[in-house]
């Protein structure tokens, strides 16, 4: 949907942190600032791949742009406490590592802008990128918009994401040593999240909607070997408690065959059921494979030279806010080169 600047310049403040040259004050004297700028890079996606990508490229003396997007910090905004990013011996919050991230990246010059790319037009030089209704041009863009996680969608789930319900078993699976865990999906990081899982865990429980599982053999018979993995087939979540305690304590499981529900004792509830890539606005420009991943044609190169990829948006499978992070430092550095193989 095109927005008119009207409708834009109503919107909160784009502007956050240092500017550069002439500082426009208003969020419309930005846009007619950025309009009438050619950029050097513009970095879409503000989770660990962008921000870091925002710091190396600002590092670089290149100004970069950072298009925020809709879940502005990523998935680390999601998370609560994020033990295995290296450098905090006792842990950080995600949304305070992240906004770390966001301000090393001002303090060297990057721009943020609150919003999101609706639009791209990559078939020449310089690309084009409509930011909420206004295109503006750019010499190299990176992707770091992401993947986000699939939920089942209850209203007791959302409110409980940080709170016991998780997508990511490396990230929180160490927070319920000893207590009960359970799994939702039936692919292969189902199986893995479940594997992974019984360190932790007094149990792992393992709910799948179906009777067959979409993970590979090898991933199931590893799962269906592990005595710690129980398996509730043909069953799915109907709600989870308890959103007034802001803690997962249990759920309330029905058994789509015989049609009896029932409600189990539960610690921590992750979802494994899939990751959506965030490419939409890319498609028939950039590679991807069929499921909306990008395709990597090496390092941080997408098909289009110019347009690199960081993060998850390309990345199914480690994920990690550090892998994203390095793959963010990687796409700045080659965008960086490429500007400078360019004579910019
Ligand atoms: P996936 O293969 O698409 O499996 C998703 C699972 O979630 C399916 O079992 C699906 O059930 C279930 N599901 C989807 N929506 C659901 C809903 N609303 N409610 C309940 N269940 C739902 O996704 P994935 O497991 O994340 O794997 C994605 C890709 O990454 C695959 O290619 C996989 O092989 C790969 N991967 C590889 C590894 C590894 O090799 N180590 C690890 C992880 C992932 P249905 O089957 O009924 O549709």
């Amino acid at each position: 949907m095109r927005q008119s600047s009207a409708a834009l310049c109503a919107l909160p403040d784009i502007r956050s942190g240092k500017s550069f040259g002439e500082a426009p004050q208003t969020r419309c004297d930005t846009l007619d600032f950025l309009q009438k700028t050619m950029r050097n890079v513009v970095i879409i996606g503000s989770g660990c791949a962008g921000n870091t990508a925002a710091i190396y490229s600002a590092r670089a003396n290149l100004k970069p742009l950072v298009v925020a997007g809709h879940e502005a910090g990523g998935q680390l905004s999601l998370t609560t406490l994020v033990e295995n990013f290296p450098g905090f011996p006792e842990g950080i919050h995600g949304p305070e590592l992240v906004e770390n991230m966001k301000k090393q990246a001002q303090n060297f010059g990057a721009e943020y802008l609150h919003g999101a790319v609706l639009d791209t037009d990559f078939s020449t030089r310089p690309f084009r990128l409509n930011i909420e209704g206004e295109w503006i041009e750019t010499r190299t863009v990176i992707i770091a918009s992401g993947a986000s996680a699939r939920w089942l969608g209850l209203e007791s789930e959302q409110k409980l994401i940080g709170h016991g319900v998780s997508s990511c078993a490396t990230c929180d699976g160490f927070f319920y040593r000893g207590k009960k865990i359970m799994v939702i999906g039936g692919g292969d990081s189902a199986m893995e999240e479940a594997n992974f899982l019984t360190r932790f865990g007094s149990e792992v429980s393992l709910v799948h909607r179906r009777e067959e599982f979409r993970a590979s053999k090898i991933m199931l018979d590893r799962a269906r070997q592990n005595a710690k993995i129980k398996f509730i087939m043909n069953t799915v979540v109907d709600e989870l408690y308890d959103p007034s305690q802001k803690l997962v304590t249990s759920v309330k499981l029905r058994n789509l065959k015989t049609g009896e529900t029932w409600v189990q004792d539960v610690d921590g509830f992750f979802v494994a059921i899939g990751h959506i890539p965030n490419t939409a606005v890319f498609k028939g420009q950039i590679e991807t494979d069929s499921d909306g991943y990008i395709i990597s044609k090496g390092g941080a190169r997408t098909n289009i030279p110019g347009v690199f990829h960081a993060g998850d948006v390309q990345d199914r499978v480690y994920r990690q806010a550090i892998t994203a992070s390095g793959a963010g430092c990687m796409a700045a550095i080659e965008a960086e080169r490429f500007l400078e193989s360019e004579g910019h």
